[in-house]
């Protein structure tokens, strides 16, 4: 049986290994009888240092090695997704979380269904939190995250089973695919649109303001709660064919997915705003941008 069919090692780690010489790759034949056994985890961990890059080796400590080399082609379990999530994510600094990119394009590209949606969101995620300071990552990792994006147009451009279907994985995915893209705020809060809601600030006169696209209607308030009681300006939708640019092609994303209603929200968010406190007139997805980049 081929050491695919076992799980034994993360795909990445696997391929580097058995292509640098033939004695690790018997080492990894003669392992395929024992994927169930908890020290081929740890074996795994004891040869990476031997076949890894330095800056993968270098990076990690031996438990994020040894969650690694448990990805598998085969299907990985979830908790080991978990387990990277909180060690690459929230653990370690976002830049030298990123070494782990080839070994999550090579599941992006290899891995089973579910365990590649897993790998281009860590990914996506890791890219954009070390943004905007990822050009030496991005080049150093271009193959890798072209990989990645491939994997992430492919899942964004699977047809929907309804309507308004499972709008959190939709926007998930758009905003991986914008991650290997480049360097944009949007790579981490499209998230709003699920919320409803983006603090904001003018870009004329920097006041502070909220932004609400959804339920509870679509305007501008000053702070403060609840948003009923506040200063509010009503939004203006533009019509989707006068959309232009980020917002015409995120626009024609969601209407091809079948994702009305955030299609109908990015028609508010990149309309027209009114400042609260000045009256300055403004597209509200600049005011987000002017958040996060001021
Ligand atoms: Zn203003």
């Amino acid at each position: 049986m081929a050491a695919d069919d076992h799980g034994l090692a993360g795909v990445c780690f696997r391929q580097r290994c058995q292509g640098s010489g033939g004695a690790i790759g018997q080492l990894l034949e003669a392992l395929a009888g024992r994927s169930g056994d908890p020290c081929v985890g740890q074996l795994w961990a004891s040869l990476h240092p031997t076949c890894l890059d330095d800056a993968v080796s270098n990076a990690f400590d031996e438990h994020v090695m040894a969650l690694l080399a448990r990805l598998s082609s085969r299907g990985s379990d979830a908790m080991v997704w978990k387990e990277l999530w909180d060690e690459l994510y929230h653990q370690y600094p976002s830049d030298v979380a990123c070494a782990a990119v080839p070994e999550l394009a090579a599941i992006a590209a290899d891995g089973a269904p579910s365990d590649r949606f897993e790998a281009v969101q860590l990914a996506g995620a890791l890219l954009a939190k070390a943004d905007p300071y990822t050009a030496e990552i991005r080049e150093r990792y271009a193959g890798h995250i072209a990989t990645l994006l491939r994997e992430a147009q492919v899942e964004l451009a699977e047809n929907s089973p309804e309507d308004n279907h499972d709008p959190t994985s939709f926007v998930l995915r758009v905003q991986a695919v914008l991650a290997f893209e480049d360097a944009t705020i949007w790579s981490e809060q499209l998230i709003g649109l699920l919320d409803e809601e983006f603090e904001i600030i003018c870009p004329a006169c920097w006041a502070a303001m909220d932004l609400y696209l959804g339920e509870r209607g679509f305007f501008t308030c000053t702070g403060g709660y609840p948003p009923e009681t506040v200063t509010r300006r009503p939004l203006v939708a533009s019509h989707p064919d006068e959309l232009t640019g980020l917002g015409h092609r995120l626009h024609r994303l969601a209407a091809a997915a079948r994702q009305h209603t955030l299609a109908r929200q990015l028609t508010y968010l990149f309309g027209r705003g009114t400042c609260t406190e000045n009256g300055h007139q403004f597209i509200p997805a600049d005011s987000v941008v002017e958040l996060w980049t001021s």
